[in-house]
């Protein structure tokens, strides 16, 4: 059984994160989707509002499900038995920043490796910091999130 952990925040979920999620879990087993709680991190979606996403663009994969965690990856990945953590990479400033992330992991739970997915070529710019900027303006974001995502946006920002 090949368990794999894919963290992130997902505030608010993309194409991007569904298309990384959708590839890996024709390589894996099972799939904990983890969505991350850092009180330092401001986020626009409370984490019971992202769970509740993503369980419902994830509802039709058997061996996803959708966790949260206030705790390190690498404990929550140990937990549940798994060895790998895998993260998307759109470009080389991702590619940075992930390679030192993998790098404090692997040195916190040396059992445990990171494994990058590449995105899509048609994601590669979709980012949700950026699609949230855009939803604050009306701009058109139907490209890079589901509907749902994409009211849930326009809801908050309408407020
Ligand atoms: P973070 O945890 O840094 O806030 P996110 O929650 O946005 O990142 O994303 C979770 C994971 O999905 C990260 O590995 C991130 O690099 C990846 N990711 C985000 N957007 C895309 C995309 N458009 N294509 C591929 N991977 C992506």
């Amino acid at each position: 059984m090949t368990a794999a952990v894919l963290p992130g925040s997902f505030d608010p979920p993309t194409y991007g994160h569904l298309s990384i999620i959708e590839r890996a879990s024709r390589l894996f087993d099972s799939i904990d989707v983890v969505v991350a709680v850092n009180p330092d991190k401001h986020y626009l979606f409370t984490a019971e509002e992202r769970v509740s996403m993503m369980e419902y663009l994830l509802k039709d994969y058997k061996n996803i499900s959708v966790h949260i965690c206030k705790c390190l990856i690498v404990d929550y990945a140990k937990k549940i038995g798994a060895k790998v953590l895998l993260r998307g990479i759109r470009n080389i400033n991702d590619f940075a920043y992930e390679f030192d992330l993998s790098m404090m992991n692997h040195t916190l739970n040396p059992e445990i490796d990171t494994l990058f997915v590449p995105s899509e070529q048609r994601y590669a710019i979709v980012k949700s910091s950026s699609i949230k900027e855009l939803a604050q303006f009306g701009g058109d974001i139907s490209g890079m999130v589901p509907p749902i995502v994409a009211n849930a946006l326009y809801k908050k920002f309408s407020k």
